[in-house]
């Protein structure tokens, strides 16, 4: 199969300099009014990613393996049009926009918190000229006053789009390990953090590598979980 190079991740400087609009409604001056902010603010579903029930506030009774998790919705309309120009188009004002968003979904965080960004394969961040998790999660560290800790180092760099649920889990447990220079706190929050939870698979490979490496207190942040169907 003939390798695709993507041709559409090229960043462009005039993204700064041209005037924004609005991904909901077309309004020139911002990637999202505040209107249309608002509309997802107010919208903020307490769904969970794995099993997408609703559930109160960021557990799930079902999956009660998992940590407390926050989301911004489900990766449909605004959010996933936000979504799609962040990571595909390189509009790093969304990744900004995106960031705030997340920082507002969030609950108060002690102070010696960790935002963990997942780690982001290496060709995608040389197609995309920078690795965007990490962009939105330096974003949130600074508005939520944190720090971001790249606690994961990539030891694969498979591509999970298009792998089967069974590919995808088994490639994502080998994917990634805990950078061992890197010390993990039992006191410390750990807020582990993707852009949008398909399977789940990356997730939960990186909730098991941290729970195992001795961290007690971990959270789940996610710009958006998959669509309910
Ligand atoms: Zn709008
Ligand atoms: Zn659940």
């Amino acid at each position: 199969m003939p390798h695709i190079v993507k041709n559409t991740t090229v960043f462009n400087p005039l993204d700064w300099l041209a005037p924004h609009s609005c991904r909901g409604c077309g309004r020139i001056g911002d990637v999202l009014c505040d209107c249309c902010k608002k509309n997802i603010t107010l919208n903020f579903l307490d769904i969970c990613p794995n099993c997408k029930t609703q559930k109160a506030s960021g557990f799930c009774p079902k999956c009660a393996d998992l940590p407390a998790c926050y989301t911004l919705g489900i990766r449909e309309g605004i959010l996933a049009a936000l979504i799609h120009d962040f990571k595909y188009n390189s509009v790093r004002a969304i990744g900004v926009k995106l960031a705030e968003l997340m920082s507002e979904r969030l609950p108060d965080l002690p102070p010696n918190s960790r935002i963990v960004p997942l780690p982001t394969a290496t060709h995608h961040i040389r197609e995309r000229g920078f690795d965007h998790t990490y962009f939105v999660a330096k974003r949130i560290a600074s508005l939520k006053h944190i720090k971001a800790a790249k606690l994961f180092i990539r030891t694969a760099n498979t591509v999970q789009v298009g792998a089967d649920k069974t590919t995808r889990l088994a490639q994502a447990e080998h994917a990634f390990e805990i950078n061992p220079k890197m010390e993990i706190n039992q006191d410390t929050t750990y807020i582990l953090f993707d852009d949008v939870w398909t399977t789940g698979a990356s997730m939960k490979s990186a909730l098991k590598k941290l729970r195992k490496a001795g961290a007690h207190k971990i959270i789940i942040a996610l710009l958006a979980t998959s669509s309910l169907d």
